[in-house]
């Protein structure tokens, strides 16, 4: 059976570029790259050049750059970093519809810790209440920590101008950028305010379990995961240098595929929405749509449930995500439609298409054909439809 993927925010496709990079680091080059000998020390020099090309895709320098092991490993490293700089402080701010990586770190911290958590809310399109950001930001604040793209929605928050705000002030600022890395250009060199940053391999094409945080050169970094001198002391553990090559190799493909995911695969996404908003009745785009990645699309349907809609595409070969808070095994709508209040009957029927640029227009023509009939299928047994 045909499959057209495009659940490109839930993971990707190792590309076989990234695949035939790592091979050879397996089973003939295994070395220990911190080992003296140059056998292992060839395995060092290799994480070397992947540092180089992973610190690339946002303007590093390769120093600037800590492997970790997923993008929760890097926005936990982060904000506990970012704490444990700033001991007297006891107030974070971050908004009410980020990751689960960042969003439950902050509610622990708040329930457990004693931490003061501001979660600034967003509008119906999605967007940060910029007032109360700034308003929130006070002298007891530790760590702002803001995601740069959204990844049910696709919403990018103005994270240049929020750090920049930030180091007016003198407060650290984390951005989780493992949904906008490979999808918009990103520049930490430009942006100063910017002290720390997540991205997650496995969102650009590398395999899933490894992942990078940027730590701005001069900021002090005690390490989350505390153990040998790997990483310059900043994270121990042995290195998982076969996935880490991939990254490298990855991050330099994901740059030089940026111009193809702003004009080609936009415009995919684009016929996509207009197609699905066109010939289906009672659909709504969630998210800002000019402030929006340009993979990504929210499209509720009104009167049926995502999860029905998502098994009769699964039928279909199409696979996507729905707009539930599923993670949580609950059918409710996710904390970010919530957040922006998405009206309950489209929230329900809402669908995630996440694009790559593996993604075809044939791929894109068959989505078309089907999601008409799904869908009227769906509504003709709901009753909320009939009525
Ligand atoms: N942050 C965002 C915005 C994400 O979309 C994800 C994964 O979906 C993560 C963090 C977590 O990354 P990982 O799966 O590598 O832990």
């Amino acid at each position: 059976m045909r499959i057209v993927y495009t659940d490109n925010n839930a993971t990707t496709r190792v590309l076989p570029e990234v695949l035939e990079e790592m091979l050879p680091y397996f089973s003939d080059q295994y070395g220990n790259p911190s080992s003296m000998h140059s056998f292992g020390g060839n395995v060092g020099k290799k994480i070397d050049e992947a540092r180089e090309k992973t610190a690339s895709i946002i303007n590093a320098d390769a120093s600037e750059i800590v492997f970790t092991s997923c993008g929760t490993e890097s926005d936990n490293a982060a904000i506990m970093a970012a704490l444990e700089l700033n001991p007297d402080k006891k107030h974070i701010v971050t908004s009410s519809v980020e990751h689960p990586a960042v969003r439950n770190l902050c509610r622990f911290l708040e329930e457990k810790k004693g931490y003061r958590v501001t979660f600034v809310p967003v509008d119906s399109k999605g967007n940060l209440d910029m007032d109360m950001l700034h308003t929130s930001m006070s002298r007891d604040t530790a760590v702002i920590s803001l995601m740069w793209a959204n990844n049910e929605t696709g919403v990018i928050f103005p994270v240049e101008e929020v750090s920049r705000k930030a180091r007016e002030k003198g407060i650290l600022f984390h951005t989780d950028a493992v949904q906008a890395a490979g999808k918009i250009p990103m520049d930490v060199k430009n942006n100063p305010g910017i002290d720390m940053l997540s991205l997650s391999g496995h969102k650009i094409h590398a395999p899933k379990g490894v992942a990078a945080l940027y730590v701005k050169k001069g900021i002090k970094f005690p390490p989350f995961m505390k153990g040998g001198h790997q990483e310059k002391g900043r994270r121990g553990g042995t290195e998982n240098t076969t996935s880490i090559i991939g990254l490298g190799r990855a991050c330099e493909l994901a740059l030089g595929h940026l111009q193809d995911m702003d004009t080609r695969i936009r415009g995919l996404r684009d016929r996509l929405q207009s197609e699905l908003l066109s010939m289906i009745p009672a659909s709504s785009v969630n998210g800002d749509i000019d402030r929006r990645l340009p993979n990504t699309l929210s499209i509720g349907f009104n009167a049926i449930e995502g999860e029905s809609i998502l098994l009769l595409m699964d039928q279909a070969g199409i696979c996507a995500s729905s707009g539930s808070a599923c993670t949580s095994g609950s059918l409710d709508p996710s904390h970010v439609l919530m957040a922006m209040k998405v009206p309950f009957e489209s929230a329900h029927g809402t669908i995630r298409f996440s694009l790559s640029t593996d993604t075809s227009s044939e791929d894109i023509d068959y989505i078309i054909e089907k999601m008409p009939p799904i869908v009227q299928r769906l509504r003709d047994m709901s009753p909320f439809w009939k009525k």
